[in-house]
């Protein structure tokens, strides 16, 4: 059990002045990313005090994805959200369909699922974080400070027991029964805590730049494959989030080959896009997204947990790491509530937040190598036209078996539902 010296104070959140600025609270959270803010939220409305600690100052920061999944979508209305995160500015994707030579493969028909929320939902991710952390201002429990970058951890006798962080005026220090490192795919906290994570080798990385969107382009996601190329455009309602997908390593030999020569290659793949990509003038438009893949071995140590990119970096193969970084709030939050609130955390409930998340990360993550496999092998390969591989085609038309991918994509390996 955590010792009480290290309880939170009933109240909410307090500054100490006397004491060197020390703050304390019940649960701290690194990172306001998706898995960061809605763990936040969650415990927030169990009447637990927690801090979230949010490097940037805004929400509005390099695209990561902007799609929230039907399981996200059942979560907040379990939670009475879903109607007011639909009034956001957003467009739905009803399947995920990969133009091939042999005509449209549709890999994932969303519309047959069983739920109230057939689609992906395309939403900028600024506004699902900002829309979740105003929820979660309602509750007095709650309290957000933006700006504020780890740095440190707080241990003592083995146990974290809290972080430092920088904000503009200086040093803070907060202390809490736990700490949660929410903080992505380079995180801090989990360097801090020495953790070690068993590492997967991505072959492929991806270019990101954006083009304009015309209304009377498609709304779907847009694609094409071949020849040595992959360029998938996402739709962020004005613009094409552009991403294009390049063996390991080779960016370059594509820099050295210039910028008219990635002009070229666009306008090959998707010939629609001829009357803009005169728009990208400047290597400084596009960034280079180095494809990792990780996970941890162990997601805790006394008084710490990690969750979401933190724990398992995600591929953005498929694009399900915003999904799997809520359900693991999800199922911390059904685990920790209780034992915060009655100050009866110990690593046990820790424990056996990995235990019931470690699956389903592992086994995404496998298919995720093997999409990304296929995609350096066949679609990658210019010598090549790429067609889907053949099984997948065939799968495409059997019925109930056609429709496994989308249910895979839209719930995770299998769906996470809120307790409490
Ligand atoms: C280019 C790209 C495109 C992607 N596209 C998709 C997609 O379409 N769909 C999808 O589902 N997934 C996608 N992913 C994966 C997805 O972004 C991640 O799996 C997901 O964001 C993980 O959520 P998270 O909350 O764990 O971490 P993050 O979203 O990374 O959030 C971490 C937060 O921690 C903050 N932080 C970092 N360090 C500190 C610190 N020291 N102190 C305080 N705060 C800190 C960061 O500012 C950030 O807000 C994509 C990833 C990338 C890189």
């Amino acid at each position: 059990m955590i010792p009480q010296s290290v309880r939170a104070t009933a109240t909410s959140v307090k500054a100490d002045s006397e004491a060197s600025h020390v703050e304390h609270t019940t649960c701290i959270v690194v990172g306001g990313g998706p898995g960061g803010a809605v763990l936040a939220l969650l415990l927030a409305r169990r009447g637990i005090p927690v801090t979230l600690l949010e490097a940037h100052t805004d929400f509005d920061r390099d695209f990561r994805g902007d799609t929230i999944h039907p399981s996200v979508m059942e979560l907040f209305a379990e939670l009475g959200l879903a109607e007011g995160l639909l009034q956001l500015r957003h467009t739905k994707l009803s399947s995920v369909t990969l133009p091939t030579p042999q005509g449209p493969l549709t890999l994932a028909p969303f519309r047959r699922l069983k739920t109230q929320y057939p689609y992906i939902t395309m939403l900028p991710q600024a506004d699902f974080l900002q829309f979740v952390v105003n929820e979660a201002l309602r509750y007095p429990h709650f309290r957000l400070v933006m700006g504020a970058r780890v740095e440190q951890l707080v241990e003592e006798e083995g146990m974290v027991r809290g972080v430092r962080y920088h904000l503009t005026d200086g040093w803070h220090e907060i202390r809490a029964t736990l700490t949660v490192g929410a903080d992505g795919r380079f995180s801090r906290v989990r360097k801090l805590a020495g953790m070690q994570a068993v590492k997967a080798a991505p072959p492929i990385d991806v270019l990101w730049f954006r083009l304009p969107r015309k209304a009377s382009d498609s709304e779907d996601i847009m694609g094409r494959f071949g020849q040595g190329h992959i360029l998938l455009l996402l739709n962020r309602q004005d613009t094409w989030q552009a991403a294009y997908v390049i063996p390991k390593g080779a960016y370059a030999q594509l820099h050295a080959a210039g910028l008219a020569a990635l002009r070229h290659a666009i306008v090959e793949l998707i010939p629609e896009l001829a009357d803009r990509v005169e728009q990208l003038q400047s290597w400084k438009q596009v960034s280079l997204l180095s494809v990792e893949a990780d996970r941890l071995r162990k997601w805790y140590r006394p008084g710490l947990l990690l969750i979401g990119d933190a724990a398992h970096v995600m591929s953005p193969v498929g694009g399900v790491g915003i999904n799997y970084a809520i359900q693991d709030a999800t199922i911390a939050a059904n685990v920790l509530a209780e034992p915060l609130l009655a100050g009866s955390l110990t690593v046990k409930h820790l424990r056996s937040i990995q235990r019931r998340r470690e699956w389903p990360v592992r086994i995404v993550q496998a298919m995720q190598a093997f999409g990304q496999r296929q995609l350096a092998a066949i679609a990658l390969d210019a010598r090549k036209n790429f067609r889907g591989p053949g099984f997948l085609h065939v799968v495409s038309r059997i019925p109930f078996v056609r429709d496994i991918p989308g249910r895979f994509l839209a719930f995770g390996v299998w769906p996470v539902h809120l307790k409490g």
